[in-house]
Parts: C-alpha cells; structure tokens; sequence
C-alpha cells in the first residue's frame, strides 16, 4: 500500500493483503489465500488496533524486564491479553 510503512497482512493466513494502491477508503483490500476482504478503512481500523494491543504488550514486558531482580519494586498487573485480529501489522516494537 503507498503510504503505509508497514506491511498489511492476513491475521489468519499471514500473508499480504492486496487492493489498490490509490488511498481510497472505500477501496477493498482482500486476503490472496482465504479471500478474507474488507474495506481499507475497516482494515486500518483493525490494524490500528493490533497495533495498539502490540506496542502495549511489549511496553509491559520492558517494563518486567526493567524491574527483573529488584526486591523492592515488583511488576503488577494483567498481562496484554492476546485477542485475534482479523488484520495484522508486521510492526513489532522494540521497547
Ligand atoms: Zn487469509
């Protein structure tokens, strides 16, 4: 997708979603291995928040990391739930 810094891919097959390259919202994008499709404006809704659930979750585990050995200060909380993305980004944060 022109524009896009990431690749776009199936959250089922792993594979990248292809559509047109014009940055129209109501262009549909569509898996080439499941024929999964939708929208680019539901697409990057989806991705958006894969992405969001991605840069948490590695925010989190910087953050053990960090705190790893401390006696005095213990990480708290949740872990970043795992949900399915019908969309995924290959954006992978290094926190
Ligand atoms: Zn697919």
């Amino acid at each position: 997708m022109a524009g896009d810094v990431h690749t776009i891919l199936c959250g089922v097959c792993k594979v990248p979603l292809q559509g047109p390259s014009d940055g129209k919202d109501d262009n549909v994008f569509s898996c080439p291995s499941c024929g999964a499709s939708d929208t680019r404006k539901e697409v990057l809704r989806i991705v958006t928040e894969h992405v969001e659930e991605v840069t948490a979750r590695a925010f989190q585990e910087g953050f053990r990391k960090a705190l790893r050995g401390n006696k005095f200060v213990k990480a708290t909380g949740k872990p970043v739930p795992k949900r399915f993305h019908k969309y995924i980004s290959d954006f992978n944060p290094k926190i």
